[in-house]
């Protein structure tokens, strides 16, 4: 493990390296997706360059090569989240896929009309909307945990949402829009005591702190490699292997079966019956890269440096005067929301990036969220490891000349 040295990180970063609208870039939506270390740039070019082939179908030696970095990966993920089992590795689209294809298999096997399933107030819409499309096939209720004031759930609404009916929890372990750390541990334990599995939407908690799926004992897990500084469209599913030997194949095709006539169809084992067709072969192999860099750098080290950053941040940003910042709350990571006075955050956020910083606006895909706060959306500042305490003081110089542009 390296010492913490954010600005030999930043170089490892090109696209960081760049003016906006005439301004050094601060770059500050990686809750929406992180910049990538030259590594991984370089790790896609040279797939593309060396061993481009389909994966698991040739015996040619490039495919041999692809295939076999390919499950090098899958295998680099299970240590990764300390998985028991390779097979327990799942590789999807993103952490949307991933969640939709737990929603519709997991629905399809176990969720009967009448069931129940819980999920949280906080929820990204990826984890909201693939429920309520099985409860509306299935005639099941979806049940929803309110969340507090400060952002986060109460433990005694969520235990009296349980019933005999439940049949699963799915909830994030970090709120996209307001980065509280939820109590995701004792969730798990609470709904296994009624022998309830949970699925853990990680896609805003990964990348901020270790992920141990067997500590955590959750049944599920899943994450996008694009917001952990691996390229877009690759997502990953960790399932217990009893939950997804028991559950259908999501989509059907090529790669997930093993015997196919026209009178029946068998399907492959784990993790193959899961993925159908050809995978995004290079850009699972670079995430192999992502996960290397972040595991040089130390998921300790960046926890406590973003840990440090964020209390900078929310320090200096509450300098400015009638700033609103949702779910206050000592559990915090990576992202600040806030809005300043009446100002919409569209327009504080359109003249904000004439500074050169990079926020995201609106309601991050969590409208009920937003609408428990009765606004129409927020201002996102999200941290990554590169980014630094001078950055956040342009921000909070910035946000001070929009309040006298307003004014
Ligand atoms: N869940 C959460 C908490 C998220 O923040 C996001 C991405 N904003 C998703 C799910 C969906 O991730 P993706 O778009 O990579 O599928």
């Amino acid at each position: 493990m390296q010492h913490f040295d954010v600005n030999k990180i930043r170089k490892d970063f090109p696209a960081l390296n760049q003016k906006v609208n005439g301004q050094q870039l601060v770059y500050f939506d990686n809750a929406a997706t992180t910049q990538k270390p030259q590594v991984v740039i370089d790790a896609l070019t040279n797939y593309y360059s060396t061993i481009n082939s389909n994966i698991h179908r040739g015996v040619h030696h490039l495919s041999q090569m692809a295939t076999n970095a390919f499950e090098n990966t899958r295998e680099h993920i299970r240590k990764f989240v300390n998985a028991e089992r390779t097979h327990e590795i799942i590789i999807t689209k993103g952490a949307t896929d991933s969640i939709n294809l737990v929603a519709n298999s997991f629905g399809k096997r176990f969720i009967e009309k009448g069931d129940e399933i819980i999920i949280s107030a906080y929820e990204h819409h990826a984890n909201i909307v693939p429920w309520q499309m099985v409860c509306e096939e299935k005639g099941a209720l979806l049940k929803v945990i309110p969340f507090q004031e400060n952002g986060t759930i109460s433990i005694e609404d969520y235990k009296s949402l349980i019933s005999e009916k439940t049949k699963i929890v799915s909830v994030g372990h970090v709120s996209n829009s307001l980065g509280v750390v939820q109590p995701i541990r004792e969730i798990i334990r609470i709904a296994h005591q009624h022998n309830i599995p949970v699925m853990v939407d990680g896609a805003q908690g990964i990348v901020h702190e270790e992920v141990d799926v067997r500590k955590l004992d959750c049944d599920f897990y899943c994450f996008s490699s694009h917001k952990m500084y691996g390229p877009m469209g690759v997502g990953i599913l960790y399932g217990k292997e009893k939950y997804l030997n028991a559950m259908p194949p999501y989509q059907t095709g090529g790669e997930m079966i093993k015997n196919v006539t026209f009178e029946k169809t068998t399907f492959n084992e784990l993790p193959y019956k899961f993925e159908t067709g050809t995978p995004n072969v290079a850009d699972v192999i670079a995430f192999d890269a992502a996960l290397s860099y972040v595991e040089g750098i130390g998921m300790q080290n960046i926890k406590s440096y973003e840990s440090e950053l964020m209390v900078y941040a929310i320090e200096k940003l509450n300098t400015i005067e009638g700033i609103r910042i949702y779910g206050e709350n000592k559990h915090k990571a990576g992202v600040i929301s806030f809005n300043i006075e009446d100002i919409h955050p569209y327009d504080a956020g359109t003249i904000i990036d004439k500074f050169g910083i990079a926020l995201r606006t609106g309601n991050h895909c969590a409208q009920p969220v937003m609408d428990s706060y009765h606004i129409p959306g927020t201002l996102r500042a999200s941290f990554g490891m590169y980014n630094t305490k001078e950055e956040v003081d342009k921000l909070v110089e910035a946000l001070n000349k929009v309040k006298v542009m307003f004014g």
